[in-house]
C-alpha cells in the first residue's frame, strides 16, 4: 500500500486546526493513489507536470481542486486553463499575461501565485524582491487600465533551500513571509492571502514562519523514484 492514510489523517488534522490548506502533491503516482485520499474527502492536489496532469484530470472526480506548482511554460497554458485551481508557480510578467488570455476564452477567473527565488540554489526559478516589486506595480497598472480581468494574483508561493540546515531555512522562510506581507498590505492589493510555502521535509517549520498553503508530497503518497 502505497498511500500512508494514517499520516494523511494525522497532517490534515493538524493544519484543519491551524487553517492551514493541505495540497497534497501526487505528481509521478498513479490515479488510484488520489482517488484514495479523495474518498477520505481530499480535494486539494498538486501535480507538476502539464500533460500528467491532463491525463489526471478527465478520469478523476470533477470536484478536485487542482494546483498546478511546477514550472509553466507559457504554451502549455491552455490545456490546464479549462480546469485548474490555481497556478503556484508563475514567474514571468509573460506567463501571467499568457494565463490571462486562455482564462478570457474559458470565461474564468484562474488564480495564481507569484513564485519568489528565497533558496541559495541557483538552479530555481522565481523573482527577486526587485522584480516581484515591479511585477506588482505592472500588475496594478493593468488592473487600473481594466485588464488582466481573468488572473487574480492571490499571493506568492516559494521554495526553500534543499539543505539540512533548519536556520537556513527559517530566515528564507521569514524573508518570504515578510514579502508577502509587504505585498498584501498595498492598499488597492485586497485579495492577496495565500501564502504557499512548505514542503514533506519543512512544512512544520514553514507554518511557524506564517505559511497558510503547504505543499505535500512524500509523505503522504510515499517516496519518489
Ligand atoms: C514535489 C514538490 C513538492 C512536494 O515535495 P515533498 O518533499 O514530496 O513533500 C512540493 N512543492 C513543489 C513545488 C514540488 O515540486
Amino acid at each position: 500500500m502505497a498511500v500512508n492514510t494514517e499520516a494523511y489523517l494525522e497532517i490534515n488534522a493538524q493544519l484543519k486546526a491551524k487553517n492551514v490548506t493541505l495540497v497534497a502533491v501526487s505528481k509521478t503516482k498513479p490515479v488510484a493513489d488520489i482517488q484514495e485520499l479523495y474518498d477520505q474527502g481530499h480535494r486539494d492536489f498538486g501535480e507538476n507536470y502539464v500533460q500528467e496532469l491532463a491525463e489526471k484530470q478527465v478520469v478523476l472526480p470533477n470536484d478536485i481542486r487542482w494546483h498546478f506548482i511546477g514550472h509553466l511554460q507559457s504554451n502549455k497554458v491552455k490545456y490546464i486553463a479549462p480546469f485548474v485551481h490555481l497556478i503556484h508557480g508563475v514567474d514571468s510578467y509573460k506567463l501571467l499575461l499568457e494565463i490571462d488570455k486562455q482564462a478570457r476564452k474559458f470565461d474564468r477567473v484562474i488564480h495564481c501565485l507569484l513564485q519568489v527565488h528565497v533558496a541559495q540554489e541557483e538552479t530555481k526559478f522565481g523573482f527577486n524582491e526587485l522584480e516581484l516589486m515591479e511585477v506588482m506595480d505592472a500588475i496594478h497598472k493593468y488592473k487600473l487600465l481594466n485588464e488582466l480581468r481573468n488572473v487574480e494574483v492571490r499571493g506568492l508561493m516559494g521554495m526553500a533551500s534543499f539543505t539540512d540546515d533548519m536556520e537556513q531555512v527559517s530566515k528564507e522562510f521569514k524573508y518570504l513571509k515578510l514579502l508577502f506581507d509587504h505585498c498584501a498590505g498595498l492598499p488597492w492589493n485586497t485579495q492577496f492571502d495565500t501564502l504557499s510555502m512548505g514542503m514533506s521535509s519543512d512544512y512544520q517549520l514553514a507554518i511557524e514562519e506564517g505559511s497558510n498553503l503547504v505543499r505535500i508530497g512524500s509523505l503522504l503518497f510515499g517516496a519518489r523514484l
